[in-house]
């Protein structure tokens, strides 16, 4: 398989995943048979650039995306990497600013009263949620001196000409924020969770294929950032390491459940070191 991201073959296999077990607790009924090529999809990892990726899996479509996004935890009106894009535009003062793959509007309603925001959105009942906030979109031929990407690229069957979008639009000395599911932190490694693999998800991130998206764009980075371990992905973390513990006793196991739930205000540091759900890189586009 070659490798989307850095256009290697140096790609391993790592695992082999049976459709059954995503179908099994996908969180929406919809048919996902038409997403995979066969009863089984494969996850391999570049040994370049570091993506894993997904192979014999189609890209989502518009009927799966509006049915996980009407899913009440779909959109969050407020994120950690919200919160850290704010504090770089709030330094960095940017002159117009772009969200591409804006979703509901949440982030760009934050900013759209103190400066000059436009959004790329492909989904047709967003572009209403985003019209009955007065956010612009995009037109051909404008450029931006910060663009942001939150959640998108994982989802891009064609990284290479999303990210080429992204540069054509961004102006010399620009910022291109690029914020994706953090493959390092615990809560993916020790949890599974469903809307990590296809057809959701095409791509998992660590950090080394974060990065490497600066050397895609030859662009500079300028910072990378870790979300700390939120306490509802701790939960989770500790909810998968008792299924593991406990797979025989699911009674008492069941009631370990709920004196973790009471407990884990109590062992949950919110200073933990862990990586948490998302990771960013900041970069900005050199002189030619
Ligand atoms: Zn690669």
């Amino acid at each position: 398989m070659r490798c989307k991201l850095c256009g290697s073959i140096k790609t391993i296999k790592i695992s082999s995943i049976a459709v059954s077990s995503i179908k099994e607790i996908f969180p929406v009924r919809i048919n996902l048979e038409r997403f995979f090529i066969g009863n089984s999809f494969d996850l391999y990892q570049c040994q370049v650039c570091g993506i894993k990726s997904f192979d014999k899996v189609l890209p989502p479509d518009s009927e799966l995306n509006s049915a996980l996004q009407g899913l009440p935890f779909y959109y969050e009106e407020s994120k950690g990497e919200f919160n850290y894009a704010i504090e770089v535009i709030s330094k960095r003062v940017p002159k117009k600013i772009l969200e591409i793959g804006a979703g509901r509007g949440y982030f760009l309603e934050k900013l759209k009263n103190s400066y000059d925001v436009r959004a790329v959105e492909s989904s047709d009942k967003n572009l209403m949620f985003l019209q009955e906030k007065n956010i612009k979109l995009d037109e051909k031929g404008l450029t931006y001196d910060f663009i942001c990407a939150f959640q998108v690229l994982e989802h891009i069957e064609n990284l290479t000409d999303f990210l080429s979008f992204c540069d054509e639009k961004l102006e010399v000395n620009g910022c291109l924020l690029i914020s994706v599911p953090n493959n390092d932190s615990p809560y993916f490694t020790e949890t599974i969770n469903v809307l990590d693999f296809p057809p959701h998800h095409l791509y998992q991130f660590n950090e080394k294929a974060l990065k490497y998206i600066a050397k895609v764009l030859n662009q500079e980075i300028i910072e990378y950032w870790q979300e700390p371990l939120r306490i509802e992905h701790y939960t989770c973390m500790i909810r998968a390491r008792r299924n593991k513990m406990m797979h025989r006793f699911p009674f008492i196991r069941r009631l370990f459940y709920i004196m973790d739930y009471l407990l884990i205000p109590y062992y949950y540091d919110c200073n933990r070191e862990e990586p948490g759900h998302t990771h960013a890189v900041l970069l900005q586009k050199k002189c030619s």
